[in-house]
Formats: structure tokens, sequence, C-alpha cells
């Protein structure tokens, strides 16, 4: 058992938060450990030492291509999925970025502070792109443009139709950047089929360690490094390799890839159970982006008239962690920008909470937050009654 799991198991807690970090599987600690302990060299030293830190971080650049389809000598190893969604979008070098309203901040940041002409492409009530938006958006001027597509949205989990977005993308001569940080490991991910040209990876969200992600470049689309230095990672990210990090990144997903159909089937047995109990508990509950293609992990639903954040500190009294999905800034609940795309009522998007299963969760979790939740909903019903008396 790693250090991680033997914390969270001390204290009986139920992690519901996969979408924000996963726990590293034990597998990828063990050679993250290893990594350190043992090698513990410079991969750019020529002697042995040095070689065998080279060894394994080339052996998980393909692991890392495999999990997306993709050839090793397009992986450039960054520290997360924000280093990486801010190297295509700077690297590209396209004036022009189109992206859609419900990315993450990663890109959606990046694009409108870093780039000259940024352009948000509308969503329907799902959160799915509107691809009639896009191709307006593409037809409407005659410049060379990057357009941001993430796979799967990191707070209702709803998946894009990356394919039909590249097609109509390179229809325009515009690239394509896919944001596949949820989505890999959680469904199949072929960078190559789905027709992207980068695509941008983060290794806490797969069972791999944090500050570790990657830029997968397909074939030869356009790219400038963002740090200089010395000529590491073929002159795209100067600065010493993190051997370890990039050693437990290879491992995770390796056993991502190997484990997802299997985690998906039990992901979305769950989920599906979780939900329906919640209708059962509380009928007026609205389950968001429901209806469309979702990750099978993924459910983010409100509490008809209790905030979320209420209900985030209430569970987690209880030992039970999971993300609101709305944001708390200066002391003021906003509704999420993802639900506000989608249209949704900001008093409604208020009360809305994320929970994401992973790889270690197990169906008495989800009865120990349907336990703590039921009761929530049994004091709001009590707070109405009394409010109506009173
Ligand atoms: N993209 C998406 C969709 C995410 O959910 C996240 C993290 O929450 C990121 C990018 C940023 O990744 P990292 O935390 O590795 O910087």
């Amino acid at each position: 058992m790693s250090l991680v799991h033997g914390i969270m198991a001390s204290v009986n807690a139920v992690y519901l938060d996969h979408n924000a970090t996963t726990p590293p599987v034990p597998e990828a600690v063990e050679a993250m450990l290893e990594a350190m302990a043992l090698i513990g060299a410079n991969p750019s030293s020529v002697h042995g030492f040095g070689r065998e830190a080279r060894k394994r971080i080339e052996a998980a650049r393909q692991q890392v291509a495999d999990l997306v389809g993709a050839s090793p000598e397009g992986v450039f190893f960054t520290s997360g999925g924000t280093e990486a969604n801010n190297t295509v979008i700077e690297g590209a070098e396209r004036g022009r970025v189109l992206f859609t309203a419900t990315e993450h901040a990663a890109v959606l940041k990046t694009a409108l502070l870093k780039t000259r002409s940024p352009e948000i492409i509308a969503v329907d009530d799902q959160g799915v792109i509107d691809l009639a938006a896009l191709e307006t958006l593409l037809k409407a001027k005659d410049e060379p443009s990057l357009v941001c597509v993430m796979a799967a949205n990191n707070e209702t989990g709803v998946l894009q139709p990356i394919a039909e977005v590249a097609a109509l993308a390179h229809r325009y001569g515009a690239l394509v950047h896919c944001d596949a940080v949820q989505a890999a490991g959680k469904i199949p991910v072929d960078a190559v089929a789905w027709g992207v040209d980068y695509l941008t990876l983060s290794a806490h969200k797969l069972g791999g360690p944090q500050g570790m992600g990657a830029v997968i470049r397909i074939g030869d689309a356009p790219l400038r490094g963002m740090l200089t230095g010395g000529g590491q990672e073929r002159g795209m990210r100067a600065g010493t390799e993190n051997v370890a990090g990039i050693v437990g990144f290879g491992v995770a997903a390796q056993l991502a890839r190997e484990r997802q159909p299997e985690k998906a089937a039990r992901m979305s047995q769950m989920r599906d159970r979780l939900e329906a109990k919640l209708i059962e508990i509380a009928p007026q509950t609205k389950i968001f982006s429901g209806t469309a293609p979702r990750l099978p992990n993924t459910s983010n639903f409100t509490l008809a008239g209790v905030r979320s954040d209420t209900q985030v500190m209430a569970l987690d009294m209880e030992g039970v962690a999971v993300s609101a999905g709305s944001a708390c800034s200066a002391g003021r609940v906003e509704p999420s920008h993802v639900l506000d795309a989608m249209g949704v009522d900001p008093d409604e998007a208020i009360t809305a909470i994320r929970i994401s299963l992973g790889w270690n969760s197990r169906d008495e979790d989800v009865d120990r937050f349907l336990d703590v939740w039921g009761s929530l909903r049994g004091r709001a019903e009590t707070d109405v009654k009394v409010k109506e008396i009173s």
C-alpha cells in the first residue's frame, strides 16, 4: 500500500474527487521511488547512470505515446496539463485561436490573455460544441487559426465529437488542439484516428504523479518550445528532466491503457446506480449533461436549495470528499463558467456538486456519499418547511 492510500485508509475517507487528482497507482509510486533511489542521475550525462536514466525516459515516452495511439517522437514531457496547453496555444503560432466556452482555464485564459485574436465557440445545453457555430467562425476570416476543443469536460464529463471537429477545422485550413487531460485512461483516446494536430495530457489525472504532463504533436504540426536553455526534449523544453515523474507517468499511462475498458465498465455502473438513487432521494435533482455522451466516472448534479459550498463542507465533515460545481471567490459563490455556457440558471448552478469516481472507488463509497447527501436533503426540506410556517 502506498503512503497516499495508507493515509486515506487510516482516516476512513471516501474520496470522490478523481477529476481533481486521482491518487497515483501503487505501481507508479514504486517505479518513481526506484527511479529516485536507484538511478538518481542526469539523463544528459554520458556515463552509465545517465544512460540508464535516459533509457527509462524513452521507455516512458513510448508508454505515453501508446496510450493515445501516437508515435514517441511526437511526445514532449512538460510540468503538467497547464504547461502542455500553454505550449500548444502559444507554440502553434496562430494568432487566431477558437475555443469552446467550456474549456479548462488552462486553455481559456491562455487563449484570452496570450493570443491576438481569441474567439469563443458556443456549446448547446448539454455542453456539446455547436459545430455550425464553429463553421461560421471558420468561414468568417481567412486567417491561419488554431481550434482548441477538449475531449472531455472536467466538470460535467461531457464528451466532444473530436473527429468531426478536426475534419471540419481542417477543411478550413485550421490546426486542431485537443485537451485530452480528462479523457485519457477513462475512454479510448486515439490522436491519429481523431485527426488532431496536438493533444495534451496530465499524469495526475490518470494514476501518475502531479506536476507531469505531455504535449503530443502529430506529424510535423508547427510547434515552438516555451523554455530555452539546455536542449532537452529535442530543444522543445529546456531543463533537466523530472526522471522519476516521467517514469511514474509512463507506468501510469501503460496501466491506464490496459485497464481502461474494465475500469470504464465498473465506473459507469457505479455512476448510474448513484444517479438513480439521487433521483429517488430528491426527484427534482438535475443531472448536467445527463443525456449526452459522458465520461463513465463523472456526475454533476444539483441539490435544490443547498449551495454547493455548504454541501461540500457538510460532506467533508463526514469524511466524504467531493468538489463544488461552482466556484467560490472572495466569499461569493459564482456559478461555474461551464454551466453558465450551457445556459443553466445561476440559482440552480450554485447548488451543483461534482462526484468523480476513480480506480480505487468502491460501491461502499457511493453508499456513504448517498447517506450523507440524503441527510442534507432531509435538512434542506425541513428548513423550507420551517420558513413556510414562520
Ligand atoms: N485540462 C483539464 C481538462 C483539466 O481538468 C486540468 C486539471 O484540472 C488541466 C487541463 C490542467 O492540468 P494540470 O493540473 O496537470 O496542470
